[in-house]
């Protein structure tokens, strides 16, 4: 795989947000120079960082065809975390996935592990550590953030140095494994240990009944990140448009930065990665807030090349999905700023959501063990496999 290097980067306390680069060749099988101002990723170093980075891939209730096409087109040294919050009754969808983890590991050797967010292991697994907060009912609440977290313990727990994330809900295999190449790619390019990779669209659409329409951005995406960068912009008084992945669901970091952070539940996991980040580590970069001092984070943005095709939801699922992404700006100190806060009211409305969107539920990893945590759910765990 050959990248575009990024040409700037805006540097805000110890965050340094890197401008766009691009997929310039999505495999460069047979290149013998290397082109200055680009990034090229042989085999043998792509094979490197790919068996030490775990992909997560959440899931709830996706078609199982999709999923499959996500799972088969992961890198195969690559382990694979499969997280689930699908239904077990009255239809047993976690089963299928199960078996066709199973199925994928006996053809073909992979390593797989599944595990599933409301199993009652947990309860056990996470009484009396940090995560407690987690536990609503006896089991893990529901959330794409929290699934996530559990994707996170479950790739240190198993040794990995990266982590990045996929969703499940992909139609094209070939996006899914453009992203992990992308991973790696970032991964090598950056200095710092607290690295982070997020995905931007070149294209995406979503699988209607009606003709496909493929637009540049996501509609959620498109207003977090202008209200992010409206934020800067008056923090700094100099206008810029440097976010661009907000709520890339197609993200990796490297798991020292993971342990490190603090993780919103639900929808918000995303945006409040790069909230809580600006946060700490430049406008709370006086008090001692920031952890990943001295060597600061890096965040690249990478443009993949494959449009990015997924399922269709409704109007109601973006507005909640927006309210949730607005809501971990709107409450943190990014959103102390009343002109912010209007702007955010102002869009909710648009989508006809009224009133405050809510604060997130944050959770932090400090303290846990993921050795622990991982040995101990699979010891105690009727629902966990690890195919190995
Ligand atoms: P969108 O694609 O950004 O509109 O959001 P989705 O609702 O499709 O969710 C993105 C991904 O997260 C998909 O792969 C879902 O199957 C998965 N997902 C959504 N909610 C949950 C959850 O509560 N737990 C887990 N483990 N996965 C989830």
């Amino acid at each position: 795989m050959m990248i575009s290097l990024p040409t700037r980067f805006e540097a805000y306390g110890a965050v340094k947000i890197f401008e766009l680069s691009r997929v310039l060749e999505l495999d460069s099988l047979g290149m013998s120079s290397k082109p200055s101002g680009t990034h090229t990723l042989d085999y043998e170093t792509m094979e490197e960082y790919a068996a030490s980075t775990a992909i997560v891939v959440p899931v709830k209730d996706e078609e199982l065809i999709t999923l499959e096409g996500v799972l088969r087109a992961i890198p195969h040294a690559s382990p694979i975390v499969l997280v689930s919050a699908s239904q077990v009754s009255p239809v047993d969808v976690y089963s299928r996935e199960v078996e066709l983890a199973r199925t994928l590991h006996s053809v073909t050797g992979r390593e797989i592990l599944v595990i599933h967010q409301r199993d009652p292991a947990w309860a056990e697994v996470l009484a009396g550590t940090p995560l407690e907060d987690m536990l609503s009912g006896g089991a893990v609440r529901s959330g794409k953030g929290e699934g996530m977290i559990l994707g996170v313990l479950a790739a240190a727990g198993i040794g990995a140095r990266y982590v990045g994330f996929i969703d499940s809900d992909n139609y094209v295999p070939g996006a899914a494994n453009e992203y992990s190449k992308i991973y790696y790619a970032g991964f090598s390019l950056s200095e710092s240990p607290y690295t982070m990779v997020r995905i931007v669209w070149h294209y995406k659409g979503k699988l209607a009944s009606s003709d496909m329409y493929l637009r540049k951005r996501g509609r959620v995406s498109m207003h977090t990140n202008s209200v992010i960068n409206y934020a800067l912009s008056r923090i700094r008084r100099v206008e810029t448009d440097i976010v661009r992945t907000a709520n890339s669901g197609e993200h990796a970091m490297s798991i020292d930065l993971a342990l490190r952070m603090r993780w919103a539940g639900g929808f918000a996991v995303e945006p409040y990665q790069i909230v809580q980040l600006l946060e700490d580590c430049f406008l709370g970069l006086e008090g001692g807030s920031c952890r990943l001092l001295p060597e600061g984070v890096n965040i690249l943005q990478i443009e993949a090349r494959n449009p990015h095709i997924h399922a269709e939801r409704g109007d109601e699922h973006i507005a909640g999905m927006l309210a949730e992404s607005l809501g971990t700006v709107y409450h943190s100190r990014l959103g102390s700023d009343e002109e912010v806060r209007e702007r955010i009211l102002g869009l909710l409305k648009d989508y006809s959501y009224e009133g405050e969107p809510p604060k997130p539920r944050v959770y932090s990893l400090e303290g846990i063990d993921p050795d622990k945590t991982l040995s101990t759910l699979l010891a105690e765990s009727q629902m966990a496999h690890y195919f190995k």
